[in-house]
């Protein structure tokens, strides 16, 4: 029960464990946490899953999502609350085209203030946090869940919100000996995701871009490139490039060098690559490329277990923080709980 009925009775709170500290994972803790025991396992050195930055020297580099938008009221309401207290900041509006912003009355684009990664170290505060903690199976007894991390301590746990992207989360239930109803291992089997070459460098001087600081090639091996220090979160010029799902696919197991060479030779960027500087982030599931048509999977004929994440509430981070905000309510009702 999240709630006890009985007066004077001692409530008893269902313990959850999230797995996976991004956008998904920790929107469904905070929501969890008023009447759960939550305890949140990622097995990053930090938090925020694909909200990342990375620091190169003295540049600051955001090597995941770029930018946030907003679609629903209920997401624009989180991040205006986040604009109001200088965690995240407007970017531009529109779509970057070519030559630069093509609609500049669009969509709003928001960035983290100081970094991407500082939007989800701010979703963190108040949370039981664990990071590089890496789970390694799932295992049931019909009641509830034991959580097996792979330094072999064990966590029990009335119910499981899963962020991971879908192919590490089967793999976890497999490992535990969890026995997929035919409907649920046909709907988690459906979804797919792209791959993402992610390219950072600092550069010896300006990049050239103009504002707002980034570039949506239509053509070539290039899907995304941003300036980290026209965007405002860098001290010195400092780029991210993001290969397209094509270029991607094809070139995941060449080498970091072979990788950079063709992404910066197809950049045309005016300023050169300090040396040492280049590093490669091999994204293999970036962004969903067939999603489940609902915000979560609830697994049937086992305890309470709530898939979650971008797969879910749509390619973004936004959709994450909705899947993790559904999972959540979806886990409390299968607790026996009440908002
Ligand atoms: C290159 C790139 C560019 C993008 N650009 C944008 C953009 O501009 N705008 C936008 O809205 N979205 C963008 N996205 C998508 C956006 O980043 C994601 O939709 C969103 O961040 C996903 O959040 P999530 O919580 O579902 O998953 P994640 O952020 O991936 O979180 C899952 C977490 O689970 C953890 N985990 C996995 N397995 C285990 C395990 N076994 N044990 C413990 N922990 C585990 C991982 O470490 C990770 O932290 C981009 C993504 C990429 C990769």
């Amino acid at each position: 029960m999240c709630e006890s009925d009985l007066v004077n009775a001692p409530e008893t709170r269902p313990s959850v464990v999230v797995i996976g500290a991004g956008m998904a994972g920790l929107t469904a803790a905070h929501r969890l946490q008023e009447r759960c025991d939550v305890i949140v396992l990622d097995k990053g050195r930090g938090v925020g899953g694909r909200l990342a930055t990375r620091r190169i020297g003295d540049a600051t580099i955001d090597h995941g999502a770029q930018f946030i938008t907003t679609h629903t009221d209920e997401f624009a309401t989180t991040i205006a609350q986040l604009v109001d207290s200088g965690v995240v900041a407007p970017w531009f509006r529109g779509r970057i085209g070519p030559n630069g912003v093509v609609d500049p009355d669009g969509h709003k684009r928001f960035r983290g203030a100081a970094s991407m990664n500082a939007v989800a170290k701010a979703f963190a505060v108040g949370l039981d946090v664990r990071t590089a903690s890496l789970v390694s199976s799932l295992v049931h007894d019909g009641k509830s869940w034991t959580v097996v991390l792979a330094d072999g301590t064990e966590l029990q746990a009335d119910g499981i919100v899963v962020t991971s992207p879908v192919p590490q989360t089967l793999a976890l239930l497999e490992s535990g000996g969890v026995v997929l109803t035919p409907n649920d291992a046909e709907a988690l089997a459906l979804i797919e995701y792209d791959p993402c070459l992610a390219f950072m460098a600092v550069l010896d001087g300006p990049s050239g871009l103009s504002e707002p600081g980034a570039v949506d090639p239509v053509e070539g091996p290039i899907d995304w490139m941003a300036d980290n220090q026209l965007k405002g979160i860098s001290a010195v010029p400092a780029v991210t490039i993001h290969a397209t799902a094509d270029f991607s696919a094809s070139n995941f197991d060449a080498t970091d060098d072979e990788i950079a060479d063709a992404l910066f030779a197809a950049a045309g960027l005016a300023a050169n690559v300090v040396p040492g500087s280049v590093q490669i982030q091999r994204w293999r599931y970036a962004r969903p490329s067939v999603e489940h048509p609902e915000r979560f999977l609830q697994l049937s004929g086992v305890p309470p277990l709530v898939c979650a994440g971008d797969a879910f509430g749509g390619a973004k981070v936004e959709g994450a923080a909705l899947s993790g905000a559904a999972a959540a309510e979806a886990i409390e009702n299968a607790l026996g709980g009440s908002s």
